[in-house]
């Protein structure tokens, strides 16, 4: 199995977001789970795949040109993909993963997490998405993403498909049970 893993380019300011996402990474690789990240030495996205790599997992980064030029790309990966821009860069990690983990992390993770989430709302894939809950990070979000359904613009069915766990077994034991079922996206 491969995870698209999208996460912070910065390392926030409670050391437990480092923690746990090394943990997340040392743990992927010894179940044989294949990283798929942005491809950054930098942050959260640097401590996960440094975690992998050291634990002799399996990381592929997808950068773009112009990031690879701000010489914040990793490396020390399995496979490096430099794409022509961020678009073909989010499209390739979605075509690669099997499911898409937010980390905590800023802008740029949510747009990441919140792409590939709606390309499965509206049928273009049937992969599932998680947010690792560290620390109750996303526990505003998902509050919030439970009024979005309440007053009628998100059909709740795609809130409960989300899966949000903090423990990395609990997290892979869900993505797989949930990958028996389908994502019932609308199809268009
Ligand atoms: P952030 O969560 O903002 O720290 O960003 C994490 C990752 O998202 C990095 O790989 C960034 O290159 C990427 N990113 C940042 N801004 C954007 C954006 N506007 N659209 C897509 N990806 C972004």
């Amino acid at each position: 199995m491969k995870l698209a893993i999208y996460c912070g380019a910065n390392e926030g300011v409670n050391f437990i977001y480092k923690q746990e996402a090394k943990k997340l990474g040392e743990y992927m690789a010894k179940q044989g789970i294949e990283l798929v990240y942005g491809g950054a030495k930098i942050g959260i996205m640097g401590t996960i795949a440094d975690a992998v790599m050291e634990n002799g997992g399996v990381a592929h980064g997808i950068i773009t040109e112009f990031l690879k030029d701000k010489e914040i790309v990793h490396r020390n990966l399995s496979t490096l993909s430099v794409t022509k821009d961020m678009h073909e860069r989010k499209k390739t990690m979605i075509d690669l993963a099997d499911a898409f983990v937010a980390l905590p992390g800023g802008a740029g993770t949510l747009d990441e997490i919140f792409e590939a989430w709606t390309w499965m709302q509206i049928g273009l894939h049937e992969k599932h998405c998680a947010f690792y809950n560290t620390n109750g990070f996303y526990d505003g979000l998902i509050e919030f993403l439970s009024r979005v359904s309440n007053d009628g613009f998100l059909h709740e069915k795609f809130v409960k498909n989300l899966i949000i766990e903090n423990e990395p077994k609990a997290l892979i034991e869900a993505i797989n049970t949930a990958k028996n079922h389908k994502t019932s996206g609308n199809k268009g």
